[in-house]
């Protein structure tokens, strides 16, 4: 993919599928790029809901489950994706920010044997949920079910996002939820920021990125849960960990913090419990 006259273009030459909305104003700079959750039930009913003037809320890109993209409006122009917002002191992110929205149906409520959306009353099953907090609930708040996003359309996300971030040297990735905490949950525990987010800043050869856990979390001998936990598992949440290697979702880090008796512990974790430290 390449990106010409602030629209997406396939490899073989040919645009990608672009439905222009409305919901969009003036030109732009972009400087972060926002990643959101759509909390629809396909990737169509979104776009055309974002095509509807009623909705009053459109991003630049939609991707579907089966990684199939949708643009509906020039990376260039305003849409209407973040709402009231704010980051490091400056207010309403649309102006200076490109959105993109994942199709997924966001948060799940237990409902009877069944993990139901309170948006579409759609079932989803148990394999699709994952069962976590939000990273701003309060201690003590109950975790509820949050629908899992596809690999492919995580794939197609990151190349996209990496893409973006070169031709528009944007400065950072940020989640809804991270410029309007409190009225947004987007994109959620089930999306993996840390990993993504290392994987399109890249980072200096001289820079440790340091990471904490976020929940008790398992140190592997191997990239995966078939692989045995080390001694010293699990983390308790809130260990400080640096990131050496990654490979997809999986993380080889080196536990900074002595646990559980045992120091210099490195191994392999999943990075969903992983979130970048303070
Ligand atoms: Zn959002």
């Amino acid at each position: 993919m390449k990106i010409q006259n602030h629209r997406l273009i396939a490899d073989d030459g040919t645009p990608v599928r672009y439905v222009e909305t409305p919901n969009k104003s003036g030109l732009m700079t972009p400087e972060y790029l926002v990643m959101h959750y759509t909390a629809g039930s396909s990737a169509e009913g979104s776009v055309s809901w974002m095509c509807n003037p009623a909705a009053k809320a459109a991003a630049h890109l939609v991707i579907g489950r089966d990684g199939s993209l949708t643009q509906l409006a020039p990376f260039n122009r305003v849409t209407w994706h973040a709402g009231k917002s704010e980051w490091e002191g400056r207010s309403g992110l649309n102006g200076f920010s490109i959105g993109i929205e994942l199709d997924n149906a966001g948060k799940l409520e237990r409902v009877g044997n069944r993990w139901i959306s309170a948006v579409s009353k759609r079932a989803y099953p148990d394999d699709d949920v994952l069962v976590a907090n939000h990273k701003h609930d309060r201690p003590g708040t109950p975790p509820i079910g949050w629908h899992e996003y596809s690999e492919a359309q995580l794939e197609v996300a990151a190349q996209v996002g990496l893409l973006l971030m070169e031709k528009y040297a944007l400065k950072d990735v940020l989640g809804h939820e991270d410029i309007a905490p409190g009225r947004k949950a987007d994109p959620g525990p089930a999306f993996p920021m840390a990993s993504f987010r290392a994987r399109l800043m890249g980072r200096a050869d001289d820079e440790v990125d340091h990471y904490v856990t976020t929940s008790a979390l398992n140190v592997r001998a191997g990239p995966g849960t078939e692989f045995a936990a080390l001694p010293g598992s699990p983390l308790p949440a809130g260990t400080r960990v640096a990131l050496l290697e990654q490979q997809g979702l999986w993380w080889r880090v080196d536990v900074l913090d002595t646990v559980s008796g045992v120091m210099d512990l490195v191994g392999w974790c999943h990075s969903r419990y992983i979130a970048r430290g303070s």
